[in-house]
């Protein structure tokens, strides 16, 4: 089996166009443009409103799914991302970008350890606070959104990260980015779309929210500077995709090698010199090209189908890196519709459920191809990619194990 070492790669696992690549715009982002749409004026999470409507005419209908008890255990689950984060707003609620309770003689005395051992104190406490997986990476500015709902984001030379009445201002000596995953539970997701795969998303939301506050605060703690963020101010999955915690894939969302989709996303920013993992490549890429699960179950045809491209045709994607581009959109008018969240994507993926899916998952695929089921087929690739044993003639190939261990 492949190890994460073995996974390391020195070339970035995606194709950009610097000329054709702009900073993305949260106004652009999906959540964003049907707020906007819906609501007549710009705003981030005005389409909860339809969805919400929605849900409780399925409760009231008395909708499989959809009973008063689950509502109340995803609006449990919700309780500390709306408290903490509310998926993520730049320096608001405790997403603050200066100390909420270390003083300051703390805060401008750093420690004087080494690169690596300061590394891997952050990496222990990552874990201990909640992150199932942590990576490092350098941070890229091209993956600071250009601007928030109103204000934009200004890099600066020097000076702390504030946020002024005219931007929200990131100093670039906070050139690391610390990325964590956080494990939801499969038994859930693979419910989608019902309220119960909404109710581990919310949970997971909660975990991000208590893990990026409470690690900032260590940072902090230790003389250093730390923006906590949720989804805000820059793009989760190509930083995590940076850290080396997995590859993009035709849904669109992070592939981890030990958890496969099923993970949420937050981010650290920080000045600490902490040093950066290489991204990896088990081959994502090539079997998302053979496999077409995600598009042939999501439920708003929102999954491309077609070859991956670097011109995205949609206001809500970002042209200028090569992959499948997400009809965002269509995917979160769906949401609206069926009154919760949607992880169909994710709960179909056979990289959700570990490297033992990667044998026939029914994609149906081999119907309508001549030469048949390339995966089956492919039998070196799935070797070179740590799936499978090599077998001898005769011999039954051995399926690998489905979880590996992480950082
Ligand atoms: S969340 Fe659901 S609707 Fe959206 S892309 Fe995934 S499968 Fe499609
Ligand atoms: S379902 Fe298949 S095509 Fe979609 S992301 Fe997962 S492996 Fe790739």
């Amino acid at each position: 089996m492949l190890t994460r070492e073995d996974m390391k790669t020195d070339q970035k696992p995606y194709e950009i166009d610097q000329q054709l690549y702009q900073r993305f715009p949260v106004t652009n982002q999906a959540f964003a443009i049907v707020s906007t749409r819906d609501m007549g004026e710009p705003s981030y999470l005005g389409f909860l409103e339809k969805m919400h409507q929605n849900l409780g005419i399925r409760m009231e209908r008395g909708d499989t799914g959809f009973s008063r008890e689950e509502n109340a255990r995803d609006l449990g689950a919700n309780a500390l991302n709306l408290i903490l984060g509310s998926y993520g707003f730049p320096n608001h609620q405790f997403l603050q970008w200066k100390s909420l309770i270390v003083p300051e003689p703390l805060t401008k005395n750093p420690v004087k350890s080494s690169p690596q051992e300061l590394t891997a104190m952050v990496k222990k406490t990552a874990k201990l606070y909640g992150a199932d997986l942590t990576g490092i990476a350098s941070l890229d500015q091209k993956w600071i959104y250009s601007k928030d709902m109103e204000k934009p984001f200004i890099l600066t030379d020097e000076g702390e990260p504030e946020e002024k009445e005219d931007g929200f201002y990131i100093p670039k000596t906070m050139n690391r980015a610390i990325v964590m995953a956080f494990l939801m539970d499969e038994s859930k997701i693979s419910q989608s779309p019902e309220l119960e795969a909404s109710v581990t998303t919310s949970f997971g939301y909660s975990r991000m929210g208590i893990t990026a506050v409470s690690l900032a605060e260590y940072i902090r703690a230790l003389g250093y500077r730390a923006i906590p963020c949720m989804n805000d101010t820059a793009l989760s999955i190509p930083l995590a995709v940076d850290a080396g915690l997995g590859q993009l894939g035709r849904h669109g969302l992070l592939i981890t090698p030990e958890y496969g989709s099923n993970v949420r996303l937050a981010k650290v920013l920080t000045d600490m010199p902490i040093t950066v993992d290489q991204p990896v490549d088990f081959g994502v890429t090539e079997f998302c090209e053979n496999c077409y699960l995600c598009a042939d179950d999501c439920p708003s045809a929102a999954i491309s189908s077609k070859e991956q491209t670097l011109d995205c045709k949609q206001v809500t994607g970002n042209s200028g890196v090569k992959k499948w581009y997400i009809e965002g959109e269509k995917c979160l008018t769906f949401w609206q519709l069926n009154g919760a969240s949607c992880a169909n994507c994710i709960a179909v993926c056979p990289f959700t459920y570990g490297f033992e899916s990667m044998q026939c998952f029914e994609c149906k695929g081999c119907a309508e191809r001549d030469r048949g089921c390339i995966l089956q087929n492919n039998t070196q690739y799935k070797v070179k990619n740590g799936y499978l044993h090599q077998s001898r003639w005769a011999e039954r190939g051995e399926v690998l194990s489905p979880r590996r261990g992480g950082f």
